[in-house]
């Protein structure tokens, strides 16, 4: 089959932003089958441009970062387990995000919020790893946030670790069971808990206290607004908000308003045609009213790698007066 000129153009400069070994190391079979993969990719999505697939951006190199939001040692911490999409880059995995909490009475509280193709590798990297997480919060469905459940569920069972809790919205039964019935030896190995969230009814997830909201996306998608165990706030008015996939808009920038920090779909940069998910001048229209104190652009796809800066600027310009900083994997934030 002939390779259209286009998909071959971004293999190039994939393996010109290759080291010169591994240049030396690719197989005519192995350029190949990138090059199928690109071509489904492109089905849905723009073409990334010239900034290309892969490399290491600024954001990339910020791995293992702390950015303190209130006072360290106190409250909760997020870290950006994957700052990725379902397009993948070396520097960023797919969707993850781990909640940390010591709370005032001792008792260390995890929360994994999606569990996306790389995140265990991420995930097993923490403090609490894989065997510290027994709840896990997924945003959908889309293969980017549930791709490693599965994996989670053998990796705690292999570790003698019997208990996960999965916490969704409608659908996550039926995905769960359905996974189970492809995946049948691992039915029954451990004890598995499923449960069904609604939008707008507070809940508690991992021991951290949530709320949630439908957005705007390609199928059926909760954000989230949390309140860590130590608070006795109405997790509405918590500090903390993630958005899943989203488009922005103005419902949704008034879930988060008041937030210390926001994490949200920032999918594509300015001047990419694209539905279901934000840029960032539509992002910051959309928050140029809210109170937020820090904004991190997440759910990055490659089209996004190089133009960071330019996004961050871009967010600003549109309306949004907080901080802005691009999430990156391994990103630690503290949060009062
Ligand atoms: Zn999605
Ligand atoms: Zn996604």
């Amino acid at each position: 089959m002939a390779v259209p000129e286009g998909e071959f153009y971004i293999c190039a400069l994939y393996l010109a932003r290759s080291s010169e070994h591994l240049f030396e190391l690719v197989e005519p079979s192995a350029l190949n089958t990138h090059t199928r993969y690109t071509a489904r990719s492109i089905d849905s999505f723009p073409k990334p441009n010239a900034g290309g697939p892969t490399g290491s951006t600024p954001a990339g190199r910020a791995v293992g970062n702390l950015l303190a939001v209130g006072n360290v040692g106190s409250g909760m911490e997020l870290t950006v387990l994957g700052s990725g999409s379902a397009m993948p880059v070396p520097e960023r995995v797919q969707s993850g995000y781990l909640l940390k909490d010591s709370g005032g009475d001792g008792a260390d509280r995890s929360l994994l919020v999606d569990c996306g193709s790389g995140v265990l590798h991420r995930l097993a990297d923490t403090d609490p790893g894989y065997e510290g997480v027994s709840t896990v919060l997924l945003t959908h469905h889309h293969l980017d946030h549930v791709a490693a459940l599965l994996p989670l569920v053998k990796a705690r069972w292999l570790a003698g670790e019997g208990h996960l809790e999965v916490v969704g919205p409608t659908g996550t039964k039926a995905l769960v069971d359905g996974l189970l019935d492809v995946h049948d030896y691992l039915d029954g190995r451990i004890d598995l808990v499923l449960r069904e969230v609604p939008a707008g009814r507070a809940f508690t997830a991992g021991g951290f206290d949530v709320v949630g909201r439908e957005t705007r996306h390609s199928m059926s998608c909760l954000a989230y607004r949390f309140s860590p165990p130590s608070r006795d706030d109405d997790p509405a008015e918590g500090p903390l908000t993630l958005s899943g996939d989203s488009e922005a808009f103005a419902g949704l920038a008034h879930f988060a308003d008041g937030s210390d920090v926001l994490v949200h779909d920032c999918s594509f940069p300015d001047g990419t045609d694209v539905s279901n998910h934000p840029t960032p001048a539509s992002l910051g229209e959309s928050l140029a009213d809210v109170d937020v104190g820090t904004l991190l652009l997440s759910h990055l796809y490659p089209h996004t790698g190089g133009r960071e800066a330019e996004m961050e600027a871009s967010v600003r310009e549109a309306g949004f007066d907080g901080d802005v900083r691009v999430a990156a994997d391994g990103l630690r934030v503290r949060i009062p």
